[in-house]
């Protein structure tokens, strides 16, 4: 069965290979066992911010336009080898202004490795930016301002990312709501580090989807707006394991959205950061969370419904797992 994939983050997903070649290009060498070692998380992670430190080398490079185009074009390459046939990638583009590219070269970079091994591999593949939360309002609503040029053309959404418990999405108020002037879609990541606060902001925003969304399970309220307004949860097992927003699998409250009717879809958050794949993250739901097949459908079909993408889009994709 084909799979879809809403929430990865195009530097935590790097091909391993083509860094040590892009940092080769830098001065910087590694053999490929040092790489993994700095860009893996360690299966004894501990929190949320160890795990963001992982993302610092990767940065590196994605400071050139033929290094944010590689990246782009080898994510979407790799995919298809899994049978992804549509993925939202996201990344923050003011992370990648720090040599000197402006924000749009950045998004227009990206945009078009996307387009090209989209049509080269046959995916459907358009970009979600990243807002961050340790950026200034002037910084995020600067980037907000270039990229909605390219909603329809290359960006398909909007998204908040960077340290939960640190910056509330209450201090974000005003860039979503221009979003929704804009008609621009947008995710937020909630509820990862247990805050059930930003899972209401962010409802109460507009939010078509929610990155994560482990706090929602405290709230029934809540899980009630999700199903009725059909708000989708990004899940991304492997991860939230690494990060603690769960301790055990046994308390992943998958199974309870679902029950709940919310449509929860199946994703990797960083491929590479994390070890992981849509098929390992599919095979984690069936044999630890111990989720039969039709509830693997069931989060493929609630993907294609909650994708910021095109009906026409939705409707070749539904017509796949026919
Ligand atoms: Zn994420």
């Amino acid at each position: 069965m084909i799979k879809v994939e809403l929430h990865c983050h195009l530097d935590g997903s790097l091909n391993i290979d083509s860094v040590q070649e892009m940092l080769k290009d830098q001065g910087m060498i590694f053999t490929k066992e040092e790489l993994r070692q700095k860009l893996e998380v360690r299966p004894d992670c501990t929190s949320l911010t160890e795990y963001l430190e992982k993302f610092d080398l990767p940065l590196l490079c994605l400071q050139t336009k033929e290094g944010l185009k590689r990246a782009a074009y080898e994510l979407v390459r790799d995919v298809a080898a899994e049978d992804v046939r549509y993925i939202e990638v996201r990344f923050a583009p003011m992370l990648s202004t720090d040599k000197g590219l402006t924000c749009q070269e950045v998004i227009e970079s990206v945009a078009e490795g996307l387009r090209e091994a989209g049509q080269k591999y046959g995916v459907f593949a358009s970009a979600i930016v990243c807002a961050m939360r340790h950026h200034t309002p002037e910084q995020n609503m600067e980037m907000f301002r270039v990229a909605r040029e390219y909603l329809g053309s290359g960006v398909c959404a909007l998204d908040l990312a960077g340290d939960e418990s640190a910056f509330p999405t209450s201090s974000f108020r005003e860039l979503f709501r221009e979003a929704k002037k804009c008609g621009m879609p947008f995710t937020i990541h909630s509820g990862e580090c247990g805050s059930v606060e930003n899972v209401r902001e962010a409802i109460e925003l507009g939010a078509g989807r929610l990155g994560h969304g482990i706090a929602l399970e405290k709230s029934i309220e809540l899980q009630m707006l999700c199903r009725k307004h059909r708000i989708g949860i990004e899940m991304c097992p492997t991860s939230n394991l690494q990060t603690k927003a769960v301790n055990d699998l046994k308390y992943y409250p998958l199974e309870q959205f679902v029950k709940a009717d919310i449509p929860v879809s199946i994703n990797t958050d960083n491929r590479t950061v994390s070890g992981t794949t849509m098929t390992k993250e599919i095979e984690l739901v069936k044999t630890r969370l111990h989720q039969p097949n039709e509830i693997i459908l069931l989060c493929t079909k609630n993907a294609i419904e909650t994708a910021f993408a095109e009906d026409d889009v939705k409707h070749q994709l539904y017509k796949m797992i026919k």
